[in-house]
């Protein structure tokens, strides 16, 4: 069967993916990180029920029964899994309701958009994968090797019922080959090429929280104490001009080179500057990968308007390369945050998977022939987290790879905030690429 032919049996189900993530949207799976929350359950279960309709092997589990995790296989001759396919149910909290121009769980489909919170992150996706599931059993595709699909809960605070539960529970589930996630398959342009971005790796995340005392004295005489603000202050002063390390050692830099000529600390600045111009998305990505970033996020102090403070905490949210580890982020927050108290915690791991030759090819040569054009996939560490880590912790390979259509403008995904929303196009799309990457890995001649 040909490529597109792949493509041209994905568009043909377009209203059947469109249906599916609109039922998805539709169940409220907001998790606020507080238990009880997500209710990730009713989506599974919908899942479960039709896949089960098509014949595929699907159960229901979790860590409690109210956050349920999805759980399919298409099994191969092999014994061996090819590729998973992993996404999450729940969503971020909608926010204020006025601000959407349509609710944001009425899942409501309109001139090739579907509408509402989760269509963009990540109910589209976990529609097209299931779809692709789907779809594979449907047309019979001889398999050589299983493909296996995980949907989890829990992805937006932590994972500690979604895949952070799996990967100790049962982690035999996220291993394979190949593991595609979330995280990536967006497009850049740069000098007439255009690029999808593979998602090889992730920056660190870390809370560093500093505490600065004062000591408390009446407003009225404000010399007899020491203001707890003033010590924040300096400290935000050198956040604000704090001039991170530039790195270049990240692998977009190589391809990078190859067009604009050799990337380097010294003139990253200077070339994100003129990308800026003609690549925007591009630019904004190239400095997220560059540097390490520190920002005063959160602060709390006083206890009365007529006292001087005599405590002032003040929170940072800190995104470190890879390579960048503990010891190199506290070096940099006993400096920035001088004179404080410190803790910090790792809330993310940094994580990475080798991009071999052969994956990034086999991926360019999905992407040419599912979209007839010549896109090349281009390996990169992403500025955010996702449940990536979980996967590549067991030592398994996973990559952010969820692409849409090239000329969509994802500036309408509007992840957490409110009216998000995702093209019924780029559904068909991913449906199409993650048909063609499992017929790749996982087919039978
Ligand atoms: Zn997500």
């Amino acid at each position: 069967m040909a490529t597109l032919e792949l493509r041209r049996i994905a568009e043909q189900h377009e209203d059947e993916i469109a249906a599916l993530a609109r039922d998805l949207v539709r169940i409220d799976t907001t998790n606020t990180g507080r238990m009880p929350t997500g209710n990730e359950t009713e989506a599974a279960t919908l899942l479960r029920q039709r896949l089960l309709a098509e014949g595929i092997d699907a159960e229901v589990r979790g860590r409690v029964p109210e956050r349920g995790n999805v759980f399919a296989r298409l099994p191969g001759r092999s014994g061996k899994t090819a590729l998973v396919l992993l996404s999450h149910t729940d969503v971020v909290p909608a926010g204020d309701a006025s601000q959407w121009s349509h609710p944001p769980f009425a899942g409501v489909i309109e001139d090739g958009y579907l509408h509402g919170r989760g269509a963009a992150d990540m109910k589209g996706t976990v529609a097209a994968q299931a779809m692709a599931l789907i779809l594979l059993r449907r047309l019979r595709v001889p398999l050589a090797h299983a493909v296996g699909f995980v949907c989890v809960a829990d992805e937006e605070a932590g994972g500690a019922y979604g895949a952070g539960w799996v990967a100790r529970d049962q982690p035999d589930r996220l291993r394979a080959e190949v593991c595609l996630n979330e995280g990536g398959g967006s497009f850049v342009h740069l000098d007439g090429r255009e690029w999808c971005l593979l998602g090889v790796g992730e920056k660190a995340r870390y809370e560093v929280r500093a505490t600065f005392h004062g000591r408390g004295a009446h407003a009225a005489r404000p010399w007899q104490g020491e203001n707890a603000f003033y010590k924040a202050a300096a400290a935000l002063a050198r956040l604000q001009a704090y001039e991170p390390e530039r790195d270049t050692r990240g692998p977009i830099f190589g391809p990078l080179g190859r067009v604009t000529g050799p990337v380097t600390p010294a003139n990253v600045d200077a070339v994100i500057e003129r990308l800026g111009r003609t690549s925007p998305r591009l630019a904004d990505h190239l400095r997220q990968v560059s540097r390490m970033l520190v920002t005063p996020t959160l602060i709390a102090g006083g206890v009365k308007s007529n006292s001087v403070p005599d405590v002032c905490h003040l929170t940072c949210d800190v995104r470190a390369l890879p390579h960048q580890g503990p010891a190199y982020v506290e070096a940099h927050a006993r400096r920035l945050l001088e004179g404080a108290d410190l803790s910090i915690e790792q809330t993310a791991v940094a994580n990475t998977s080798a991009a071999p030759d052969d994956l990034v090819g086999m991926l360019t040569d999905v992407m040419r022939r599912v979209l007839d054009r010549p896109i090349d996939v281009v390996p990169s560490i992403s500025g955010g987290f996702t449940d990536s880590r979980f996967v590549r912790e067991l030592g398994a390979r996973a990559y952010g790879f969820a692409p849409g259509h090239p000329d969509s403008d994802a500036s309408h995904h509007r992840a957490h905030g409110p009216n998000e929303s995702v093209a019924l196009r780029d559904l068909v799309v991913q449906t199409a690429v993650y048909l063609e990457v499992a017929r790749h890995l996982a087919g039978a001649g």
